[in-house]
């Protein structure tokens, strides 16, 4: 598919970032390029709309979760909700702690943020381990949400991401080895 072509060619591969062995997959070039950049979101929204009648909310991961979020629930003329890094967000929130290769991170996410039952679908640019949407489906769990899916850009197959965020659904436009 062409759309699909544009966006994978504006991914390019960093050997070795940000550490020895790992191959780093930046998405700057399809920021840069507003027709490649445009035809990630039609392929996101269109997804979106042939699978759900239904959509309350879209929730992004910090950072990158933020550049496509706001623009699909735009699109979808839907909400966009944060979940940010430990201690970037006032007022009550709900938290939760996941570990990372080398020790733990933490995912925030305000209390009133969803209400319960709201659909929402989870967003993030990337999913390697799958576990910072691990910890996302975990915050809207505690919210009583329902989740209907976690939506990624880029899926780095051989980490099993997609496991980890068992039993919800993910999905990718792009999947890399
Ligand atoms: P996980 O929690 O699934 O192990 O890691 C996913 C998170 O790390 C995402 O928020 C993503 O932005 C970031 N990340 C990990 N590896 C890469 C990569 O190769 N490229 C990009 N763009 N982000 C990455």
């Amino acid at each position: 598919e062409q759309k699909l072509q544009l966006v994978r060619g504006r991914i390019r591969a960093f050997p070795d970032f940000p550490s020895p062995g790992v191959c780093f997959r930046d998405i700057t070039p399809l920021l840069k390029d507003p027709a490649a950049f445009c035809a990630a979101i039609d392929l996101m929204e269109d997804h979106l709309r042939k699978t759900y009648s239904q959509i309350d909310v879209i929730a992004g991961l910090d950072s990158r979760g933020f550049l496509f979020g706001p623009t699909l629930a735009q699109r979808l003329g839907i909400g966009f909700v944060l979940i940010r890094k430990k201690g970037k967000l006032p007022g009550a929130t709900e938290s939760v702690s996941y570990s990372l290769e080398y020790g733990k991170a933490e995912l925030e996410i305000q209390a009133d943020a969803v209400d319960p039952k709201q659909k929402v679908v989870i967003i993030d640019d990337l999913i390697a381990t799958g576990g910072s949407l691990w910890a996302a489906c975990t915050l809207l769990k505690k919210l009583n949400a329902e989740i209907l899916e976690c939506l990624v850009l880029i899926e780095l197959k051989t980490l099993e991401g997609a496991k980890k965020v068992t039993p919800f659904k993910l999905c990718s436009l792009l999947q890399y080895d």
